[in-house]
């Protein structure tokens, strides 16, 4: 992109074209200002390449009987506004249709998008069945996952086996995944900037599998999706609606080991899971 503002107005915009094109949006239309060229939002497409570039398409003023002025004086671009912070996870802009994860693993490459890429060993992108009907969301990758590139396969991602299998299901069955696939140091909470680089994978990612129900562990993963300061156990195992799937959140399984009361909850949530996915209790078996 060349130079045509101030520094830091000129990295707001390329993070913002960046995180457009994690989106899987590179098509972009301009429109002719009273002050001269003014961008305007731009519009999702079906699919795209992986190699598409950025077409700034100007809208060309009708031809008259004189000629057009061979040059034309330079104008100053408008001023663009900027959120400081990235848009919410609920201001993506529709779905790019038939993506298989194969496409978005692809897209997400060796990602160095945010400062996590410094510290981490592997990318955890996620884990199960590209068809699942149940997604379970965590916050990021820990030491384990790190080194396996798995998600949930430490103690936690044991205990959360065992929770699946409670519901009549394997690990196979589901997908899991994380808000950002890269290991945070010393296993602290995702940034904003952390989240923001990271999170259009995670849409991406539900918008391809199209689960019925995505179940937040933990409340980093539901207040980042959800968008909320609220406190997880003001909503936890209550039914919410995010982009037209149900979405329930509940204690991550990290919580639940050094605090095992708290499973009879979680259990109370997931039962809600499998009435909605219509499962039954798996039958004991006789001895
Ligand atoms: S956390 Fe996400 S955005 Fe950041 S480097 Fe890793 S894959 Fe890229």
């Amino acid at each position: 992109m060349p130079e045509r503002f101030p520094a830091s107005l000129q990295q707001k915009i390329e993070d913002r074209l960046r995180y457009y094109e994690d989106l899987g949006i590179r098509l972009f239309y301009t429109d002719r200002g009273p002050g001269g060229t003014t961008l305007v939002a731009p519009e999702p497409i079906a699919s795209v390449s992986s190699s598409a570039p950025i077409i700034e398409e100007t809208v060309l003023p009708k031809p008259t009987t004189k000629p057009a002025p061979a040059k034309v004086a330079p104008v100053a671009p408008p001023p663009l506004v900027v959120h400081p912070t990235g848009p919410s996870l609920f201001e993506t802009m529709g779905k790019v249709k038939d993506e298989t994860l194969l496409n978005i693993r692809e897209d997400l490459g060796d990602c160095t998008r945010c400062k996590l890429h410094k510290g981490r060993n592997k990318i955890v992108f996620g884990d199960g069945n590209p068809k699942a009907e149940l997604v379970f969301v965590g916050e990021g990758p820990g030491a384990d996952e790190d080194a396996q590139g798995l998600p949930f396969v430490g103690r936690a991602g044991k205990l959360l086996t065992q929770m699946i299998e409670a519901m009549g299901l394997q690990r196979k069955d589901v997908y899991i995944c994380n808000v950002v696939k890269c290991r945070p140091p010393e296993n602290r909470a995702p940034e904003p900037d952390e989240v923001t680089a990271c999170s259009p994978f995670l849409i991406r990612q539900i918008d391809s599998i199209r689960p019925k129900v995505i179940v937040c562990l933990g409340a980093t993963a539901a207040k980042t999706i959800l968008n909320t300061t609220r406190g997880i156990s003001q909503f936890r195992g209550e039914w919410l609606e995010w982009r037209g799937h149900k979405l329930m959140a509940t204690y991550h399984p990290a919580y639940l080991l050094r605090n095992p009361p708290a499973k009879a909850d979680v259990w109370k949530d997931l039962q809600k899971v499998m009435a909605e996915l219509g499962l039954q209790l798996p039958k004991k078996s006789k001895s």
